[in-house]
């Protein structure tokens, strides 16, 4: 054992999944996933389409909920939170960002963010305080007046990163977040969630592209029909 493994060892557990599984009809999406996730990990989900990692993702966030284990983010065990718990939960402790932005096509990219804090109760002008200073971090305060339609994609994902991070999530999710992106805006936004992890921010990330994951994640988790095949510790490349 390292003194790095060490060292996780002794940092707080953000996420603890045991015997997770999800049926949907006669479909089995996950078959019993059990895994941790540490605070400042950063860690990568890769597996083949369908075997299941949209499905861990959204459990995770409490979009979804298991047919049968149990899940606990942040101190919570989301099955025993109501639906109004769920997205209380939702709000305030994640952060999400997903291959197609989806931001509202109708709002300008810094009121699509500060939505997010409003949306908690922060008064209109918190919320632009608190976007702008994001906008100014991820390099896109010159967009803020932007409709997305006249972003680019990288610039779509960064706003879409800067609304996950509205909140200071304990755990920002990223399904396939450079899936839709030319290869230049995907190092862009694979360069950001690296430096925001760098920062501290815990980062559960599902990727096809192994070059986000050896570059972004500290922890590999190889997923197959539905399980955990395999778990590796990554050196990340530059
Ligand atoms: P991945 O993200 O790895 O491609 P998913 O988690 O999206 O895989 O899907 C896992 C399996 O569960 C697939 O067989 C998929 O068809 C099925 N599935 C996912 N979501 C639903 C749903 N809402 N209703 C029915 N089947 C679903
Ligand atoms: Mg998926």
């Amino acid at each position: 054992m390292t003194s790095d493994d060490e060292h996780d060892r002794t940092r707080q557990v953000v996420v603890r999944l045991d015997d997770v599984r999800k049926e949907y009809g006669d479909t089995t999406a996950l078959d019993g996933v059990s895994l941790e996730i540490r605070a400042g990990e950063a860690v990568a989900v890769m597996g083949p389409s369908g075997c299941g990692k949209s499905t861990l993702l959204n459990i995770i966030a409490g979009l979804d909920r298991p047919t049968s284990g149990t899940v606990t983010v942040h101190g919570d065990d989301l099955g025993q939170l109501t639906e109004t718990g769920l997205a209380l939960f939702r709000r305030r402790r994640i952060g999400m960002v997903f291959q197609f932005f989806n931001l509202l096509d109708d709002l300008p990219a810094l009121d699509n963010v500060a939505l997010a804090a409003q949306l908690t109760g922060a008064s209109s002008a918190q919320a632009r305080r608190r976007a702008l200073e994001l906008f100014d971090e991820l390099g896109i305060a010159d967009r803020r007046n932007v409709y997305p339609a006249a972003l680019s994609g990288g610039e779509r994902q960064r706003v879409a990163v800067a609304r996950a991070l509205m909140n200071r999530p304990a755990l920002l999710l990223a399904d396939e977040p450079t899936g839709a992106l030319d290869s230049h805006s995907g190092e862009q936004v694979m360069d950001l969630l690296l430096d925001l992890n760098q920062i501290g921010q815990t980062l559960l990330l599902v990727t096809h592209d192994e070059r986000l994951a050896t570059r972004c994640a500290s922890r590999l988790v190889e997923v197959t029909d539905g399980r955990v095949a395999g778990e590796h510790t990554l050196e990340r490349t530059p």
